[in-house]
Order: structure tokens, then C-alpha cells, then sequence
């Protein structure tokens, strides 16, 4: 890789796409930006580069925009302002690969075609991952695209943590548990060692906690088991989805309550969690500083919920060494990894709270020196993670 050429980032969901340039042989980010608001309202773009100075902004306010259109936007923006930068590939989040692709790979129209045969098991996301692709496809088709899974970093996980206790016929349809933020996963595993050489080949449990919440059990930089299983739905209570629910609820809401599929998965991804228990807000910032109990029993759910699923993870590994939080709840917010560290004493957390309060914003350990288990903050970095494998494919190819 020459210092002018550029690896651009595509992460793209269901209202919003986001990009990052990553130039030179270092990765070094040089510009990122997103276009919010598709489908409605007035969809908003922003650019900035490594400095946060806005190099490019707009505003549509002449009717909805779709992908194809802010692909469109996207790909003419870059094209005007390379600034002499080559693209040598654009890599992509891709949240769905099944069990067949364990590693990030070259997109092509036969590989984008089979991937849609997964839409199904991953109908609110994969589509909407999908579409970049085709369009980069038609508008720069000299331009490699790398997909990166974020189930691929669990594929490797023993049978048992994959399969649910359902009979054969029906696993077989793919009816498992994949896992998902993998690329945020597979990046700790990647910046651990550095932080702290024993953490290489250690028994590791992270926690991404964003809108959308994970916990992944790592043994030596390994995914073992996660909390996330056949969709992103399963697991941690998040911003608005309800996590691991008792599968009888879901039958007491359709027999019971009369209430049809559509109306059942609303429910269960958008009006549950954090916003659904508080009654408030799905933003973790906004019931921190509430003073109504809603919002108290909202966080505290999550934190027990943590702690729940933390011994179970240690569980699978057979003990912990470290813990991890990351994502934006788990990079920023003080007061919750106090809270779970506080429950998880029983493990041999013991928390530094001088280097809990000064953490935010880089990766730090928090711990106190002598604590059995480390525990570290790493600010999720998917992005960096797809910019790194899409320069590996392209280099090897
Ligand atoms: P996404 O999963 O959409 O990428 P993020 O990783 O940005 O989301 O996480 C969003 C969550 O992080 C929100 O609940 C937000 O309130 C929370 N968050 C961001 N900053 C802070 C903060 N300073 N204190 C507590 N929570 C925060």
C-alpha cells in the first residue's frame, strides 16, 4: 500500500450509511462521514476529517432519499474529494454470513446473490448492508469490495454453544445461534495483547454495549460463546430491544393478546429495553441524569442483566481473566461499569474507581493492580477492524 492509497468503510443500515477513509500503509483515518435520516424527513450528510473540521455537508429537503441515491451522493463526494488519494478497496459491514463465511472475502455479483439468500435470517439488516454494494458495483466497478461478516468471528464457536435444543430438521434449516458484533469483538481481541501482553492467550469476556448490546466469551482471542444468538435480538436488554425472552411470552402475545407478527417483532425491537422498561428514553445519557424510578429500574435490569450473563460467560471459559467494555454505554458511562463491576466481585473484580472515572475516550485498564481479573475499556472500532481486513485481501490477492 502507497501513502496516497485509501481503504473506504462502508457501514450501512436500515436509516443511515456511514464511511470512513483509512489512507496510507498505517490505516490512518483521513475522512468519515454519514447520511441520516433515509426514507424520511430530510436526510442530513456530514463530513469530517481526521481534525473533526466539516469538509462536506447537505441537506435534502425535496423528498426522502433511499440508498441508491445517497450511494450516489457518496461516490461523487469521494471522487471530488480524494485529494489525490487512490481507492484501492471499500470494505463493508455485512452483519449476516452465515455458516459458510468464516472471513472477510471479495464481493462479487454470484457472492452478493447467495449472500441474499440469507435475508431471512437477517431481514431488518442484511438488505440494507446489501444495496452499497450494488451500487459501488455499478457506478466503480474496477474498485474491489471486501465483505466483513460480524457473525464471521463466531463460526469457530463448539457445537454446543451453536445449537439450540431444537430437533435436527430444523437446525438444519440454519436455525442456530451465529452471533453478532463480531468485527467490534475480533478488534478487542486484536488490541488486547498490545494493552497488556498476557491478555494474548488469556479467558476473556467483553461487553459491547451501544443501542445494540452484546456479551462475547474470547479464550485466547477465540469467540467461545456470545449472548446474541439467531437474530440481534437475543440476550442483553438494549436501547429498544427486549434480549433473551422466555419464547412462551412470544405465544401468550399472539394467542393471548391477539397480536400478529408485525405487531410482535415492533415490540420486541423497537418499544422494549431500555426505552420500553423506563417509559423515557431508549439513550442511555438522558436516564442517567432522570430522577424517575422507570429509569432507575431501566438501568438496573441492564446491569443485572450483565451480571447474569457474565457468569455465564466465565462459565463457558471455565473462569475469566479479563473483562471488557466497550461500545457507547460500556466506553462512557462510569457509573454502569461501576455497577457491574461492583456486582462481579464475586469473580475477583476489583475496580480502580479514580481510573474508572478518568477512562473515557481510550483504551484504559481499570482495575486495581492486584485484581485477579483485569478489566479494560476499549472503544469499539469496527471500522478500523473492515479497513484492516479489506487491505489484506486486496494485498493478497
Ligand atoms: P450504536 O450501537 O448505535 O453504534 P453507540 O455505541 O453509539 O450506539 O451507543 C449509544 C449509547 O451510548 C446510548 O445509549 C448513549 O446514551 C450511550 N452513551 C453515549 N455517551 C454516553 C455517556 N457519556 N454516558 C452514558 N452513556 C452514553
Amino acid at each position: 500500500m502507497q501513502d496516497n492509497d485509501s481503504v473506504i468503510v462502508i457501514n450501512a443500515g436500515s436509516s443511515s450509511i456511514k464511511f470512513s477513509m483509512y489512507s496510507g500503509p498505517a490505516l490512518d483515518l483521513t475522512m468519515r462521514g454519514k447520511i441520516e435520516n433515509l426514507y424520511s424527513g430530510v436526510a442530513r450528510f456530514i463530513a469530517q476529517d481526521a481534525q473533526d473540521g466539516v469538509v462536506g455537508e447537505r441537506h435534502w429537503r425535496d423528498g426522502p432519499l433511499d440508498h441508491e441515491g445517497g450511494m450516489r451522493f457518496l461516490i461523487d463526494f469521494a471522487q471530488t474529494h480524494l485529494d489525490g488519494h487512490r481507492v484501492i478497496a471499500v470494505g463493508h459491514r455485512i452483519v449476516h454470513g452465515g455458516q459458510a463465511h468464516s472471513g472477510p472475502q471479495r464481493l462479487d455479483a454470484a457472492l452478493v446473490d447467495e449472500l441474499e439468500k440469507l435475508v431471512p435470517l437477517a431481514p431488518l439488516h442484511l438488505p440494507h448492508n446489501l444495496a452499497p454494494v450494488r451500487s459501488v458495483m455499478a457506478m466503480a466497478p474496477h474498485v474491489p469490495q471486501i465483505g466483513c461478516f460480524d457473525t464471521a468471528f463466531h463460526v469457530g464457536q463448539p457445537a454446543e454453544a451453536q445449537e439450540f435444543a431444537l430437533p435436527s430438521n430444523i437446525t438444519d434449516l440454519g436455525v442456530r445461534r451465529y452471533g453478532f458484533h463480531g468485527l467490534s469483538y475480533e478488534y478487542i481481541a486484536s488490541v488486547l495483547p498490545q494493552a497488556e501482553p498476557g491478555l494474548g492467550h488469556a479467558r476473556v469476556v467483553a461487553a459491547h454495549l451501544g443501542n445494540g448490546a452484546s456479551m462475547c466469551a474470547m479464550d485466547a482471542g477465540r469467540s467461545v460463546a456470545s449472548t446474541m444468538g439467531f437474530t440481534a435480538v437475543d440476550g442483553l436488554p438494549m436501547g429498544t430491544r427486549c434480549g433473551a425472552l422466555d419464547p412462551g411470552v412470544v405465544l401468550y402475545l399472539m394467542q393471548e393478546l391477539g397480536m400478529d407478527v408485525a405487531a410482535v417483532q415492533k415490540l420486541m425491537y423497537q418499544q422494549s429495553g431500555l426505552l420500553g422498561v423506563s417509559g423515557i428514553s431508549s439513550d442511555m445519557r438522558t436516564l442517567e441524569q432522570s430522577d424517575d424510578p422507570r429509569a432507575k429500574m431501566a438501568i438496573d435490569l441492564m446491569v443485572y442483566r450483565i451480571g447474569r450473563e457474565l457468569g455465564s460467560l466465565a462459565a463457558a471459559l471455565g473462569g475469566i481473566d479479563a473483562l471488557v467494555f466497550s461500545g457507547g454505554i460500556g466506553e462512557n458511562s462510569v457509573a454502569l461499569r461501576a455497577a457491574v463491576c461492583r456486582d462481579a466481585a464475586w469473580l475477583g473484580v476489583q475496580l480502580d474507581a479514580a481510573a474508572n472515572a478518568a477512562a473515557a475516550g481510550r483504551i484504559a485498564r481499570i482495575s486495581k493492580a492486584d485484581s485477579k481479573v483485569a478489566v479494560w475499556v476499549v472503544p469499539a472500532n469496527e471500522e478500523l477492524m473492515i479497513a484492516r481486513h479489506a487491505l489484506d485481501v486486496v494485498e493478497a490477492a
